[in-house]
Formats: C-alpha cells, structure tokens, sequence
C-alpha cells in the first residue's frame, strides 16, 4: 500500500523504521529494510522456498533501497512500485527491548528474557553472579554451545546461518541475505554473535555484521566503542571464535576443539 499513498502507522512501527534506517546507514546498506522483495523471492522460512531465476533476481535487487523509505509524521511511502519493508532483522530485538523497559517499569530487577536468538539480560542472576549466555555451536542441535558469554543488563543477540535454511542441489542456502548479491551471504561467517545496550541494535548488526564478513565488521566496529561481537567461523575442522576485547575475558570456551582468539578493533 505505502507505494501507492503514505500509509499511517503505530508510533512503535514509525520509531522502528527509523532505527532500522539508521543501522541501515551506518552500515552502507548490509543491512537493508527493503529486503522484502528478495526475500519473496527466495521464500526461506516458508513452505515454498525456491532458487528465483537471475532475472528476477536482479529485478528484485535493483527495487532494495533503504533511502526509498520517505517517514513523514505517523506516515510511511515508499518511493517504487514493488518495494517492500521487512524487519524480520530487527523486529525482535525491538520487542526484547520493549519487554525489558515494561519489566523494568514494574521494577523487575533479575530477568531473562529469551525471544529465540535474542536474549536480554536484565541484572544479574538471583545470587549476583552474571547471565551465562551459551553460544550455539552452528553444526550441532539448538542447545550445544561453543562456550558462553557472562553478562549483566545487556542483550546477547546470535544471526546464524543454521537459523533459518532449505536445501537444494546438494546445497544450503540461508535466510541472511546480500542486498547487493541477492543471494544468502557468503561472508565465511556461520555465526555472529552481538553483545550491546539496547536489542534493536544487536538484532540489526548481528544481521549486518554476518552480511558484511569478519573484516568490514572489524572496521565498523571501531566507530562502534560500546558494541562487542562474536564471530564463528568453520577452521578445516574446527571452528574459530574470534571475541571482541571488551568482552573476551567474559568468554568461556565448553567445545574444547574449537579455538578463540581475541579480535581488536
Ligand atoms: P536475523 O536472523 O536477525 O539475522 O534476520 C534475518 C531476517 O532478516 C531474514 O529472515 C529476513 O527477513 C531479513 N533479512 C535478510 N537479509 C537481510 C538484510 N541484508 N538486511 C536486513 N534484513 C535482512
Ligand atoms: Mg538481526
């Protein structure tokens, strides 16, 4: 509809546009809310996921702009007729962050709040020691971690090629998408793992960083002084955890065959 006429939208809807247009921004477009069209076109997630043809691929490609989101008060329009929003990248880190403010309203000092993939820490646990959040080992069943991250008030949030997925021709593809390819990224990453204040902002980098790959994030990350990261890669036959200063002391490795490494920024 918002091709057609500016669409009003809830003021919730209208303040996460806009931190996805930041993000959007900041990272040069890795992570892009127009996604929608190529994401249609692959249907990862769905019932019907398919291989679109490089025609419609490179249709689809060419309607991905995040500057094509005009906000005008409580209204949205988007600039070209096939262009779409989706969130899916960022929308439940926003609503992590909502439940959090709403606990903390009520004066909820000790939580976690686990939205799949997005975890909020809030305080730490009962017995003042911090929230031990695993790290999905990316070859293994959901509840196999590489290690986990110990922390206190901060939102813990993983994007991972094993998330989301369906084969085809012998291969994998999954639901993180290159908006300049069209394609699922191929950045050699199989996880990134954002550590960060606010959720919204961990669910958008995570997506971006994984996008992106280990060097760009690197860069970005040194404009980025209060954002840590975990990246997993896949070594020959181990996996490699590289862990952002800030928050390598508050690494545990439990996979004993994997290796971590300390990333400066
Ligand atoms: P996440 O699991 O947070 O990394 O988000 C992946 C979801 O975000 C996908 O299922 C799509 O709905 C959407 N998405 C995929 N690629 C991108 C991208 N490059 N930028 C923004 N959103 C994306
Ligand atoms: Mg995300």
């Amino acid at each position: 509809q918002a091709v057609k006429k500016a669409v009003p939208v809830s003021s919730e809807t209208r303040q996460l546009l806009e931190i996805a247009i930041q993000w959007a921004k900041a990272t040069h477009g890795a992570f892009d809310p127009t996604v929608a069209p190529i994401v249609q076109l692959w249907g990862i997630g769905g019932e019907h996921p398919r291989i679109p043809a490089d025609n419609e691929l490179k249709k689809a490609i060419g309607l991905v702009d995040y500057r094509d989101i005009k906000i005008s008060g409580d209204t949205v329009f988007l600039r070209r007729t096939g262009q779409g929003v989706d969130l899916g990248g960022i929308a439940k880190g926003y609503a992590a962050d909502r439940v959090t403010a709403f606990l903390r309203s009520h004066g909820v000092a000790s939580a976690l709040i686990d939205l799949g993939g997005n975890v909020v820490a809030i305080g730490s646990k009962k017995d003042k020691t911090p929230w031990n959040i695993g790290i999905q080992n990316p070859g293994l069943p959901r509840g196999n971690a590489l290690g986990f991250v110990s922390v206190t008030d901060r939102s813990v949030v993983t994007s991972g090629t094993y998330e989301r997925f369906f084969e085809a021709n012998g291969r994998r593809y999954h639901h993180i998408l290159s908006p300049q390819t069209g394609a699922p990224a191929v950045s050699g990453l199989e996880s990134v793992t954002v550590v960060s204040e606010r959720s919204a902002d961990g669910d958008a980098l995570s997506t971006a960083f994984f996008v992106m790959g280990i060097q760009n994030a690197t860069e970005l990350l040194k404009d980025l002084p209060d954002i840590e990261a975990i990246f997993v890669r896949r070594e020959k036959d181990r996996y490699r955890i590289e862990v952002t200063e800030g928050i390598y002391d508050r690494f545990t490795l439990l996979d004993k065959t994997a290796a971590v490494f300390r990333l400066k920024r």
